[in-house]
């Protein structure tokens, strides 16, 4: 069991952010992610998750966003 949360906090903290409340959660590697940090860590490699994967749902919305004219 790796114990990264207290015991008793049903919260989820960030990986890199203890103090944040993580909101997203990475399936592959089983890490929570706040908003800043949630990127996929090998957006090239094959992952079975993907499909329902909010953070890359979430870069993909940010591509868009950001290619737009
Ligand atoms: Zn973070």
């Amino acid at each position: 069991m790796d114990e990264i949360n207290n015991p008793g906090d049903e919260k989820a903290r960030c990986k890199n952010h203890p103090e944040r409340e993580s909101i997203y959660f990475c399936s592959k590697y089983k890490y929570p992610l706040c908003e800043e940090c949630a990127r996929c860590p090998d957006p090239e490699l094959y992952c079975k998750f993907r499909s329902s994967c909010i953070i890359h749902f979430l870069e993909k919305e940010r591509r868009a966003g950001n290619g737009r004219k």
